[in-house]
């Protein structure tokens, strides 16, 4: 969803006003990915990702992969002028998502330790850079030392290659048995046991997927006797997503991209995905 047709979009706003008046005919927009019903006591608490009727374009709903697409007015904000429009494409949905986790669910503190999981996936750029924000220490995980690399250039401080490591030893190891503060999982069966052992009393783990499998083991004992907390997570609100869209303008958070494939291509872009040979994001534009 590379270009967002201003003027297609703004057209829809004309109509329906609520809420946009600050888009006007033509401007750049990017598109909140989260459609709610807007009237429900989740919608009007300002916890539209908490709605019954809650969707995902691209996951709930069709209409990522078009030329043209028509969305509720609400759903709609002014594109960061210092991004480009594939830059602007990359970002909502994975910043939004690690944004809820970190900040609004496991409340990270300067001086925490964040492990990142698939810290090269979506989402995990996204983590390290908000978990720096916030002045944590961070531990990039990732399945190769090229991936590793770019994590490090995004401001991760210790890195494990899961694919020669163990890293609940390597954890233990890198914070001198402690244990990390906060776990940022989405990786699931593969990593999950080792990841509820890997965390410090009062450690929290967050998980907003389950991309190896999703029948877990969790072992009780660590959750009750470490007072650990336990999140899930999907996506984020509407006002969320504009203070992501703040930090972007301010130059605090950037979208990274892989590369960028034209639409037809994107069974090759998924084959890519399929086999985590990215870092970051794959944009797919419309010629
Ligand atoms: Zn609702």
């Amino acid at each position: 969803m590379p270009h967002i047709l201003g003027s297609d979009i703004s057209g829809v706003v004309a109509q329906t006003g609520a809420g946009v008046s600050h888009i006007k005919a033509g401007e750049d927009v990017v598109i909140s990915p989260g459609i709610s019903c807007g009237h429900c006591k989740a919608c009007l608490s300002g916890r539209d990702n908490y709605c019954f009727k809650y969707g995902v374009i691209g996951e709930h709903r069709t209409g990522g992969y078009a030329q043209y697409i028509v969305v509720p007015a609400v759903n709609i904000i002014p594109k960061p002028a210092n991004l480009n429009f594939f830059e602007a494409a990359a970002y909502p949905l994975t910043f939004l998502t690690a944004w809820q986790m970190l900040v609004t669910k496991c409340r990270v503190q300067p001086q925490d330790w964040v492990l990142v999981l698939a810290a090269g996936s979506g989402v995990g750029v996204a983590a390290i850079q908000i978990a720096k924000l916030h002045n944590a220490i961070v531990i990039a995980a990732a399945g190769s030392e090229a991936k590793l690399e770019k994590a490090k250039a995004l401001g991760a401080d210790f890195f494990i290659n899961y694919e020669t490591q163990k890293f609940r030893e390597e954890v233990r190891k890198l914070t001198d048995k402690r244990g990390v503060d906060i776990i940022f999982e989405h990786v699931g069966e593969k990593t999950w046991e080792d990841s509820i052992k890997s965390l410090t009393p009062g450690g929290r783990i967050v998980t907003c997927g389950a991309t190896t499998g999703y029948r877990a083991v969790t072992d009780l004992r660590y959750l009750f006797s470490r007072n650990l907390v336990l999140w899930g997570s999907i996506m984020g609100s509407k006002g969320e997503m504009l203070h992501v869209s703040e930090l972007m303008k301010a130059g605090k958070l950037r979208p990274v991209i892989d590369r960028v494939m034209p639409l037809a291509e994107a069974p090759q872009a998924h084959r890519l995905l399929a086999r985590r040979e990215q870092f970051g994001k794959i944009v797919l534009a419309i010629e």
